[in-house]
């Protein structure tokens, strides 16, 4: 038996090395028994978490109810217990390829730990060879860049009530030090009664301004040749194209803003300029987002809005020297 280990089951093994410690050990028969026995229940605990060990199998796939840049979103039925989830499939070879793996790792780890009622909440994830799967909870009342693009504009007592939400899952990410840095509409749901939860923490795009190349460039460099921009309106237009009405730039912006969302660059038009720069950021940047959020709610496009994510990105890294931080 010594020399060939694994010719018998684990637990085997395991009972007879307790067996022996405890005679080695003189303890009094009934205790022996009272120890072997919890050494059972903890073994049948066991073997059962063992033998069920959750896969894509366990559920019941139903229609797509949202794609990301890699993310397809499904909506799945657990076949045990009948329960509704959202499923999150995400290819391993594309995290590995943008060098996410430790990112993704993280990042499962904080949306299984935070308990918040702002926060979706996840269920399970597991993982076959080629995906990733992430079980969570479902939110039947979209996201907040579809109700945007559908209503336009909100009122103040809408954006208020979004708002606080959105203050309340920022906080309670924050408080477990951890920095979302992608927070954008599309990553503001809404459930059943229409209460908001921050979801997708950057899984499979964090935002890296890798995305938005040359940004250190002097060209893009605040006050190093870049174009001069003129006045403050001009900054809230088109610096370069010819001036469009309040009206046109909203029927662009919601255009074009789908064909942004699904991406794999996404929309730089919610993201800090200290994160775009590379020069390192802390907590406040999620809350930068959370106001271009807002101005959006309220004036129907974000407030660095641009034909292109590159002039979106150079308004955003102006506006910062403009206002004398850079
Ligand atoms: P990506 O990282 O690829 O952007 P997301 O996690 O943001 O992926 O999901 C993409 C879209 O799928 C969301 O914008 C939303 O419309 C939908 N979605 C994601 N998670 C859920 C959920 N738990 N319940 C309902 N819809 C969801
Ligand atoms: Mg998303």
């Amino acid at each position: 038996f010594r020399h060939h280990p694994d010719l018998i089951s684990l637990s085997t093994f395991r009972r007879w090395m307790l067996e022996r410690k405890l005679q080695d050990a003189e303890v009094p028969a009934e205790e022996q028994n009272n120890i072997l026995k919890h050494l059972e229940k903890k073994e049948t605990e066991y073997m059962r978490l063992q033998r069920h060990k959750m896969g894509v199998e366990d559920f019941e796939l139903l229609t797509i109810i949202g794609r990301g840049a890699f993310g397809e979103v499904r909506l799945c039925r657990e076949k045990t217990s009948k329960s509704v989830y959202a499923m999150k499939k995400l290819k391993k070879s594309e995290m590995l390829r943008r060098g996410q793996v430790e990112h993704v790792k993280a990042e499962r780890n904080l949306l299984a730990e935070v308990d918040s009622a702002y926060i979706v909440k996840l269920y399970y994830s597991f993982q076959d060879d080629e995906f990733l799967y992430l079980i969570m909870e479902y939110l039947p009342g979209g996201d907040m860049m579809t109700l945007l693009m559908r209503k336009d504009t909100l009122t103040e007592d809408e954006a208020k009530f979004y708002i606080a939400e959105t203050v309340l899952a920022i906080e309670s990410i924050h408080k477990h030090n951890y920095i979302h840095r992608d927070i954008k509409p599309d990553n503001l749901l809404l459930d059943l009664s229409g209460h908001l939860k921050l979801s997708d923490f950057g899984l499979c795009k964090p935002l890296d301004s890798s995305n938005f190349p040359n940004l250190n460039e002097p060209d893009y460099t605040p006050g190093k040749g870049a174009k001069p921009l003129p006045d403050n309106t001009s900054r809230l237009t088109n610096s370069s194209a010819p001036k469009r009405t309040q009206q046109e730039q909203l029927s662009h912006w919601q255009k074009n803003r789908r064909m942004l969302a699904y991406s794999t660059v996404g929309t730089p038009d919610y993201i800090a300029p200290e994160v775009l720069l590379k020069k390192g950021y802390g907590m406040e940047c999620d809350w930068w987002s959370l106001g271009a959020i807002m101005y959006e709610m309220l004036v129907g496009y974000p407030p660095f809005y641009s034909e292109d994510p590159m002039s979106t990105c150079r308004k955003i890294i102006h506006c910062m020297h403009d206002i004398g931080f850079t």
